[in-house]
């Protein structure tokens, strides 16, 4: 069984790469009947926002992420907690201290200014920095000398002792096996790097070792990003004398920009933001499936085979996950997400725009509240049969297309066909005269034919377009000024059926007030 682990720190920023990697956690502890935790890393409490755990909790808990044990919004849930950083010094302070007596980490006292000087005068001789070798004075102090330095109140952090050779140049080549990218192979760690802050807080390196030994870790999912200070943890591992888990570095998720692969950014992209799927009111399960094709190649091969399979069904293979950078395509969401939606029942589609609504667009639910069966039969209009439309992606989008039902949202957005354009009183006139709310949709079309005969609108539209000069237009004109006249838009399901929805009232309305 795997034991894996979410560690996100509270910055107020939950973003993409958290559920991604949240996505794989969850996938190798469910596989293998393991746990799945969450712990808060909240030692660096510059960064700390207010209300950010919150928001990591419920947002992951939105996206139906469910950790078996770990932080909870009021505390945390399982015996090895606390899974809040913070919560855990006084644990860190004993790791530090065995390796301290151990001769393994020692404390240092270099100010900031001095640690400046050193970095200056590395630069200048063009030496790798950083704290080691003949750059690390306070490794050789004295009982005595460390006293006094304490006890004059000077303020000192500790470092590890590292073994790695005191050239960089020299350092030997460790090999280390990861779960996605096979063997790595880079230079042992050479650095004193710092262990505990001045202020008694560890550092990520420390306290993620300390914690993902005594949370028992089978497995450490993270970005690519902590490659590079992977040989100072296998080192921590080694001193600390634990076993150490299995690395699983996630590539970096990248987006295509004019035809250029490159990396998703705060700034420019707000669909890095899981607040952003949220606000535009996507369907966590249209996000989850997504998020599972960009993860293993063949998921979308095992998902045509298996239209109504669980997803959690899946045959998740850690090892066949992109190395190079996995592609993130908002039009692919979208694609996916029509295919998720389409299946999903109408009452389930509305309760979830309700609840979207009630949090993200508060103006909109006084159209949803008490309206349900309506909404229902909008969005089921065209769902069924062999070729189900599909076209409701996610919230904001699927507002677009329901607002047009309700009169105080609608309002003619498209012109009328150029060839029906002078005949557009006359064709609703006649249309309106013969209006029958209860002709089936034959006897509905043979009337919109009937018009387009008298007004001399071809019947196919390939009629007209053999011989433009014979006609006016074709009878699909005719019924584009019908479906502008009701919709608003030239786009849209099938105009009887949006007037069986309607209703007879609302549709003669609409038809008087463009006479
Ligand atoms: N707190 C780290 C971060 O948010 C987590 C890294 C890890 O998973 O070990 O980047």
């Amino acid at each position: 069984a795997k034991v894996t682990r979410l560690g996100p720190s509270p910055t107020g920023f939950i973003h993409l790469g958290n559920l991604y990697g949240a996505f794989v956690d969850e996938r190798l502890a469910r596989q293998s009947g393991g746990i799945f935790y969450l712990r808060i890393e909240d030692t660096d409490d510059k960064r700390y926002v207010d209300g950010a755990v919150e928001t990591i909790i419920t947002s992951l808990d939105f996206f139906g992420i469910d950790f078996d044990e770990g932080a909870a919004i009021d505390g945390s849930n399982g015996d090895y907690g606390p899974y809040y950083q913070s919560q855990r010094g006084e644990i860190y302070q004993c790791y530090v201290k065995a390796l301290v007596k151990k001769g393994q980490a020692y404390p240092c006292f270099l100010t900031e200014e001095e640690i400046a000087a050193i970095r200056q005068n590395q630069e200048q001789n063009k030496e790798n920095p950083g704290i080691y070798g003949e750059y690390a004075p306070c490794r050789g102090l004295t009982l005595e000398e460390i006293e006094q330095n304490i006890n004059a109140g000077k303020p000192y952090v500790i470092r590890l002792k590292s073994d790695g050779h005191q050239d960089p140049q020299k350092a030997r080549t460790i090999s280390i096996e990861d779960g996605i990218r096979g063997i790595l192979s880079m230079p042992e760690n050479y650095q004193d790097v710092v262990i505990l802050k001045a202020t008694g807080i560890p550092t990520y390196h420390f306290a993620h070792v300390v914690d993902d030994h005594l949370m028992r870790t089978t497995h450490v999912v993270r970005g690519e990003e902590w490659i590079s200070s992977l040989p100072i943890h296998v080192e921590l591992f080694e001193k600390l004398g634990f076993e150490m888990p299995i690395f699983c570095h996630t590539a970096q998720l990248m987006k295509l920009d004019n035809g250029n692969k490159r990396k998703l950014s705060k700034r420019k992209d707000p669909e890095l933001s899981l607040d952003y799927y949220r606000q535009e009111g996507y369907m966590p399960q249209a996000v989850r499936e997504y998020l599972l094709t960009v993860l293993n190649s063949n998921y979308e091969e095992w998902r045509q085979k298996n239209p109504d399979a669980d997803a959690g069904e899946f045959p998740f293979q850690v090892e066949k996950m992109s190395n190079s950078g996995a592609l993130f395509d908002l039009d692919k969401l979208n694609d996916v997400s029509k295919d998720v939606l389409v299946k999903i029942p109408a009452d389930q589609l509305c309760a979830f725009l309700k609840q979207w609504a009630g949090e993200f667009k508060p103006e909109i639910l006084p159209l949803l509240e008490g309206h349900e069966d309506y909404i229902e039969k909008i969005l089921d209009l065209g769902r069924s049969g062999k070729k189900p439309r599909k076209d409701l992606v996610y919230g904001k989008q699927i507002f677009q297309f329901i607002r047009y039902f309700f009169d105080d949202y609608f309002e003619i957005e498209d012109a009328y066909p150029e060839n029906a354009s002078d005949d557009v009183k006359e064709i609703l006139s006649r249309y309106l005269e013969t209006y029958d709310h209860s002709d089936d949709q034959s006897q509905w079309f043979d009337k919109i034919r009937a018009i387009g005969e008298e007004l001399n609108y071809a019947a196919r539209p390939k009629d007209y377009k053999k011989n433009p000069d014979q006609y006016k237009g074709h009878v699909g004109d005719v019924s584009t000024v019908i479906r502008i006249a009701v919709m608003g838009r030239s786009q849209s399901p099938d105009v009887w059926e949006i007037q069986q929805i309607l209703g007879e009232e609302r549709t003669k309305a609409r038809l008087k007030a463009q006479l």
